[in-house]
């Protein structure tokens, strides 16, 4: 059953409340609320892996949300090995969603590939209309954002009313910090991405993600060269996603 779409007024309260619970509490929350009708994505970040291990602490309720990945085609191989390990260890299945055309089609389309040249139109093809496409059948959806990651995460509540996809947003770690992240993947021995350790802190498709020098910003090594710090899944600029 879809539940009706509620309130910004009554989100914001909510969001104030859940601001003093822990993830796991909003993780718990969320999935009893939503069930079937929730998604998750994860492009498998160490905040990404650390919500898919809470979630699986919930035991059969973990099999409810409709957990994904978008795969672009352009991924490191060690972030789809990591699906591969991640999918064994709790027993979750972590669907893929692709674009409609592969690589190659849009590539032979452009002449070649346009993340060099249009970045921002890859990430809208690879990214933002595959995922309109899959959010159009749920109410909300869980995303692994913190404030602090970028100027426009800043301002994420733990539960918003996404416009851009037309669904309620839930971020259980907005509120948590890099440090946070990586105590927690530390005592529970969470799987988590190899090139964390060789100087990426932030990962995304390979040709857009370069390591990071010492005292860089930790997503310094995305879109490196561009005015760009967001794919635009969770930027509140409206994007063409059609
Ligand atoms: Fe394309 Fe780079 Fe965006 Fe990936 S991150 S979709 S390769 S522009």
């Amino acid at each position: 059953m879809t539940l009706p779409p509620p309130s910004r007024e009554a989100l914001t309260a909510l969001s104030n409340c859940l601001e003093e619970h822990s993830p796991q509490e909003i993780l718990a929350w969320a999935v009893k609320i939503y069930g079937e009708r929730l998604a998750m994505a994860t492009a498998f970040g160490a905040e990404g892996c650390v919500l898919l291990d809470m979630l699986a602490q919930l035991g059969p309720l973990a099999k409810l949300p409709f957990i994904f990945n978008l795969e672009t085609g352009y991924q490191f191989p060690e972030t789809l090995a990591l699906r591969e390990r991640i999918q064994e260890r709790y027993g979750l299945t972590v669907h893929f969603v692709r674009p409609k055309e592969t690589v190659e089609q849009m590539e032979a389309r452009f002449g070649g590939p346009i993340y060099h040249t249009n970045p921002d139109e890859c990430c809208r093809l690879r990214k933002i209309v595959p995922l309109r496409k899959v959010l159009k059948d749920f109410d909300a959806w869980v995303s692994a954002i913190r404030r602090d990651q970028t100027p426009d995460r800043a301002q994420a509540g733990i539960v918003e009313w996404d416009s851009k996809f037309g669904l309620v947003k839930i971020s259980p770690l907005a509120n948590w910090t890099r440090e946070d992240v990586w105590a927690y993947i530390r005592t529970h021995n969470v799987p988590y991405n190899p090139l964390h350790d060789r100087g990426y802190p932030s990962i995304g498709c390979w040709p857009c993600t370069r390591p990071v020098r010492e005292g860089e910003d930790e997503r310094a090594g995305r879109w490196a060269g561009f005015q760009k710090t967001e794919c635009g899944l969770h930027s509140r600029r409206t994007v063409r996603s059609s």
